[in-house]
């Protein structure tokens, strides 16, 4: 290897948020960094400055710490290999220009872009497979050169391919591929108000920053192939490369806005859990194990090989994400879940549940820990916990299937009356809600409770359907709907449990009337 410490980074182009794509290239450079014991940079290639915005710069800032990529040097960090942004480095890359220029690598163009068009449908004409620039300002003369200054023609800096050189190039993901040079135009470095392009800022900035290592989307590839060559005219060993395959929809086509946000920050804020989206995105080329898909960003870091990138394209799967993203939610503690959660629940959680009923809300969320993945779908589902609910269809439907359902949620009311149900929320619920965590299969804590916990309550339910002559099956399903307004939703007892009696008994005597 070049040199000793290894030195890779990620370069976006400030000139939107970052998307998928981008957010996989600095996570698989990140990753390949910290495996490899070395340092991970951010370069801001803004060269296009028409395009570039420093929103955009932020968003892309905010997208890798929301992912927990963090760099080491870069924006916002500085580093000795600074500064970080191309438009700071501009006299750099006249250096190198001349440079190049004086040792023959590269040449003045004066040509106009019509010049350049009218030239290249020449060459079209000759149908002899190459149509770029015509290079016909490789050999002026230095009258011709200075005829052209005296129109006043400012020179763009263009670089001298070789004519028809085969290059054998390894690449780590793509393995040994040939490239014939004769298909790659003259390019153009720099341009008269000393801005440079892509290609040439891209090798100057490499160099400079000592990198060694660069993973990136597969339609680099051929810039690679320029690059490459301009290593060699600047005497400095290229960097290992590794192109990537793109990002595909499930069709296996290229993927667009209606497969994808393309702002990772809407995945933020739409509550996709960023460990679980960091997760889904390292699948996405790459594999942990054959066997395990969910693993932490340690546990990635440990087994990360640049080589183990797969060569074929990989396609997003939302399902798979949101899967993903459930996987994680689930693990969450019951308090870790309502924490991640508030967020998305200002509008639909009175404060005081936070506050002074925090145990009561834990277990009331701790019902939708296994029937979330994405926190913004949240709050939707809990309405009922908080105000009497409108009936939907199913549950309306479930209210009247049985002719005598009314009379049966009438009786129920009365009986839960004078019951051991727990006071409704917002009273005081300080001693049950401690000691029952939801969602509750069997609880054992029962029998120590001076108020019924679901446990007691679904005990005390079968016994009562038995005495009115109703199949406990049946009875079940209006009153959920009576309690909750739908026909989903946590089980019948721990709806009970949290809602409370004078809530129950309410809504029993409402939905019988
Ligand atoms: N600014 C380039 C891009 O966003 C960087 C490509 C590279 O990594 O060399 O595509």
């Amino acid at each position: 290897m070049i040199h000793s410490t290894p030195r890779l980074r990620f370069a976006p182009s400030p000139t939107g948020p970052l998307h998928l794509g981008g957010a996989r290239t600095a996570m698989y450079n990140w990753a390949a960094a910290r495996a490899l014991g070395g340092t991970f940079l951010l370069r801001i290639e803004d060269t296009d400055q028409a395009r570039s915005t420093e929103a955009s710069l932020r968003i892309i800032l905010a997208g890798l710490r929301w992912l927990g990529i963090d760099w080491d040097e870069g924006p916002e960090q500085g580093g000795d290999y600074g500064p970080y942004f191309q438009m700071q480095r501009l006299h750099l890359y006249r250096e190198a220009a001349d440079r190049l220029l004086a040792e023959g690598h590269a040449y003045l163009c004066y040509c106009t872009p019509e010049e350049i068009e009218v030239g290249r449908k020449e060459l079209e004409a000759l149908k002899a497979g190459f149509s770029g620039y015509n290079r016909r300002c490789r050999s002026l003369s230095s009258e011709q050169r200075a005829a052209f200054e005296r129109d006043g023609r400012k020179p763009n800096v263009r670089f001298k391919m070789p004519d028809a050189r085969v290059m054998q190039v390894h690449d780590l993901v793509r393995g040994h591929v040939e490239v014939n040079t004769k298909e790659l135009d003259d390019w153009v470095m720099l341009r008269p108000d000393g801005v440079p392009l892509y290609n040439f800022a891209c090798v100057v900035d490499d160099i400079g920053m000592q990198i060694t290592h660069v993973v990136r989307g597969e339609e680099h590839f051929l810039n690679g192939i320029k690059q490459r060559l301009l290593f060699e005219a600047l005497g400095a060993e290229c960097p290992l490369y590794a192109h990537i395959p793109l990002i595909l929809n499930m069709e296996g086509k290229k993927l667009s806005k209606r497969d994808a946000d393309t702002n990772m920050l809407d995945y933020r804020d739409k509550g996709f859990p960023a460990e679980a989206v960091f997760n889904y995105i390292a699948l996405l080329g790459w594999g942990f194990s054959g066997d395990r898909d969910v693993f932490t960003r340690a546990e990635m870091v440990g087994a990360f090989k640049i080589e183990g990138i797969g060569k074929s394209g990989s396609k997003f799967d939302e399902e798979k994400l949101r899967w993903m993203c459930g996987e994680y939610v689930r693990h969450w503690t019951p308090a870790e879940f309502v924490q991640r959660a508030r967020p998305w629940l200002a509008d639909a959680v009175p404060t005081a549940a936070f506050t002074t009923h925090a145990a009561w809300l834990q277990n009331a969320l701790a019902c939708y820990q296994e029937r979330v993945a994405i926190l913004n779908e949240l709050a939707a589902k809990v309405g009922w916990l908080f105000a009497d609910p409108a009936m939907d269809e199913a549950a309306a439907k479930n209210l009247v299937k049985d002719p005598a359902s009314k009379q049966w949620l009438a009786a129920y009311a009365e009986h839960l009356q004078n019951s051991n149900l727990p006071p409704s929320w917002p009273a005081d619920r300080q001693g049950v809600d401690d000691v029952v965590h939801l969602p509750t299969k069997k609880d054992a804590t029962a029998a120590a409770c001076a108020f019924w916990t679901p446990s007691a309550i679904e005990h005390d339910c079968r016994a009562f359907t038995e005495t009115l002559g109703v199949k406990f099956g049946h009875f079940v399903h209006p009153v959920r709907a009576a309690l909750t307004g739908t026909d989903k939703g946590p089980g019948l007892f721990d709806v009970l449990f949290l809602l409370g009696k004078d809530t129950c008994v309410r809504r029993l005597r409402t939905a019988a009337t």
